[in-house]
């Protein structure tokens, strides 16, 4: 059985009081809700304020990145010895990282292959662009994403991927619930042909893509899907706590 899971990315959104109500607006609703894990991704600086405030809860934490080295001189970098007394997960590969800090998928390799080691959860974003879907490129882009990213590291089902098509993040056109299921479908046989099928069975697969309490719905029907990669409506206290209370009740109903 794999646990359905709701991560809020927050981006570089809230100061450190902002990301505080921000969690005491939701705190005590998210936390009555089961069956679900939640998980929050606001910026490092806020981290150690927030660790306080969900202490002794469900509500678990995530990093937006990490580097691939433990320390050293690598000014401006946070390893994931900084991370793991604060989170449990850690996302990485994002495409706004790839697009604006020039990612690759051989840097996004050695970060999940650290993470792991470190005993952090990566949560792998993987996405075409808006071209490629034209162009019905999405299955080989996303391909050899996923190949790259797990080049030489060992199967563990601890691993997350979320499929996040680059022309559904921010822009209020998420793909459909039928469209996200296709192509996770897909990921799951990657991870299967590159892993095995037993480790590829059990890794949760996320849709991420405008996703908002209006259209959670479609896609946590779709049986491949395992719950959401959540940006800008995870900003919003009800909206985030209804995604949540929706993913509970529908997989639950399965
Ligand atoms: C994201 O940041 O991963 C994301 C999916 O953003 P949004 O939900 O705002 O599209």
């Amino acid at each position: 059985m794999r646990k359905p899971l709701i991560v809020g990315n927050w981006k570089m959104n809230t100061n450190i009081p902002q990301a505080m109500s921000l969690v005491q607006a939701m705190l005590a609703d998210l936390d009555k809700i089961p069956l679900v894990e939640k998980v929050l991704c606001p910026p490092f600086v806020s981290l150690s304020a927030i660790k306080e405030l969900v202490k002794g809860t469900s509500i678990r934490l995530g990093a937006q990145n990490m580097y691939f080295k433990d320390q050293g001189a690598y000014t401006g970098e946070i390893s994931p010895l900084m991370l793991i007394d604060s989170c449990d997960f850690v996302i990485l590969g994002h495409s706004e990282r790839r697009q604006y800090f020039a990612e690759t998928d051989e840097l996004i390799n050695k970060k999940v292959r650290i993470a792991l080691e470190s005993g952090l959860t990566p949560i792998l974003c993987v996405g075409e662009k808006l071209e490629e879907n034209e162009a019905n490129r999405t299955e080989e882009v996303i391909t050899r994403q996923i190949r790259e990213a797990l080049a030489s590291i060992k199967p563990s089902n601890k691993l997350v991927i979320a499929y996040e098509p680059i022309w559904a993040i921010g822009t209020g056109k998420a793909a459909t619930g039928k469209q996200a299921n296709t192509t996770i479908n897909l990921i799951r046989s990657t991870v299967a042909n590159i892993w095995d099928q037993d480790t590829a069975k059990s890794v949760r697969l996320l849709y991420g893509g405008s996703v908002t309490g209006a259209n959670i719905a479609e896609f946590i029907v779709e049986a491949e899907i395992d719950g959401a990669l959540v940006g800008g409506a995870s900003l919003k206290a009800n909206d985030f706590v209804s995604i949540v209370s929706q993913t509970a009740v529908l997989k639950a109903a399965k």
